[in-house]
């Protein structure tokens, strides 16, 4: 399957963990920047004629796409259509909303030019775990918004939720968490927050003018992986949970080594068996497409096969579904199987058909575990 990922690097203020391409931006840098989306949109479709039109999902992230306004929302879905994009044969397409920016016309655009599927990053439904972390929306606010995609029924709803927040008790965490289940989403998607020492956050934390407790990381994400799945959620990857039906398909594609374009600053592709991505802050970018998107302007990963065999073993240990050792035959590699079930007999992992899996506290040990049988891989 191909996907196809856009960036949009705006944000109208950004977050005191943020470590995404993202920055406030005026109207004039928004106008100038679908122009070179545009650039870099035309000069891969002119390279790689019938791209666009093999593609079958789509995920419009950042930043906050939702950052631009409605008649820059249409220009971008209008761009992709220039490039041969068929909405009408896309199996989903995902559109970011911030609350703060998630209003009726720009609902009214997204519906109108395709989109299937919305992403809300709520975060949190505590307004003093919100300000300690630099959000710029209210609870008010995010639930205002969550109301207004789902109602007319016909968005399928994700919304990010955020844990072991500066401040953030366990109760916090689960009352968040039981709120969002039964408010109609289908899917949440929860993440650790994780504290980079250069950002805001960090700098305050290691002057130690705010504490996150690690300690509760691993009670936290257990508990409302526990909580979520009664709740008729199932965790099909490390960090997101669905109601059946409801995965994310561009996601699964990610995880599944499926192949992606991706366009914006910042933002990695997947095409032709070669990973790629153009200068990934914005003032290189802007160059890069001025310059027309030159060949040697991308930095260019063609996979070895131990590089293909080492990206499938991390990937699908990300999910439910789990590693196939037969899919790793075909890819010309093994791991002995003792390597496996020391995991197993640690009730971390289990093997059973052919497939070795996660279980339990193995996904609080997932990059342990993947190194390891990185490392016993032959
Ligand atoms: S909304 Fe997301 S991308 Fe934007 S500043 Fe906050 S964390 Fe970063």
């Amino acid at each position: 399957m191909l996907g196809l990922y856009i960036h949009v690097p705006f944000c109208k203020k950004i977050c005191d963990y943020c470590d995404f391409h993202a920055f406030p931006a005026p109207e004039w840098l928004k106008l100038e920047y679908l122009d070179l989306v545009s650039g870099e949109v035309s000069a891969f479709a002119e390279r790689h004629p019938g791209a666009f039109s093999a593609v079958e999902t789509l995920y419009v992230g950042g930043g906050t796409p939702s950052a631009l306004s409605p008649e820059q929302m249409a220009r971008l879905f209008g761009i992709l259509a220039g490039a041969g994009l068929d909405f009408g044969r896309l199996k989903e397409a995902t559109f970011e909303f911030n609350p703060e920016s998630c209003d009726e016309e720009r609902l009214a655009v997204a519906r109108e030019c395709g989109i299937t599927r919305a992403s809300l990053g709520l975060q949190s439904l505590h307004q003093r775990l919100l300000d300690r972390v630099g959000r710029s929306h209210s609870v008010e606010t995010g639930m205002r918004a969550l109301d207004l995609l789902l109602s007319g029924g016909n968005l399928r709803v994700n919304a990010d939720l955020m844990f072991d927040l500066p401040g953030q008790s366990l109760d916090d965490l689960l009352q968040d968490v039981e709120r969002l289940a039964g408010s109609g989403v289908g899917h949440i998607s929860l993440y650790g927050l994780k504290v980079d020492p250069a950002k805001r956050l960090g700098i305050r934390v290691s002057k130690g003018l705010e504490t996150v407790d690690e300690d509760l990381y691993a009670e936290m994400y257990l508990k409302s992986v526990d909580l979520l799945e009664k709740c008729g959620f199932s965790r099909y990857e490390t960090s997101n949970f669905a109601r059946a039906g409801e995965e994310s398909l561009h996601n699964l594609n990610y995880w599944n080594r499926g192949e992606y374009l991706a366009f914006g600053p910042s933002a990695h592709g997947f095409y032709g068996g070669v990973r790629f991505y153009a200068p990934e802050k914005y003032a290189r970018w802007r160059e890069y497409v001025k310059n027309g998107c030159p060949r040697e302007g991308l930095t260019l990963d063609a996979l070895t096969p131990e590089d293909v065999a080492a990206e499938y073993v991390q990937l699908s240990l990300r999910t439910k579904y789990g590693m196939r050792l037969d899919g790793l035959k075909k890819l010309g590699f093994s791991v002995p199987e003792e390597a496996l079930l020391r995991w197993v007999s640690e009730g971390y992992a289990e093997l059973s058909g052919g497939v070795f899996r996660l279980v339990g506290r193995g996904w609080l040990f997932m990059d342990t575990v993947v190194l390891d049988v990185y490392s016993k891989m032959e």
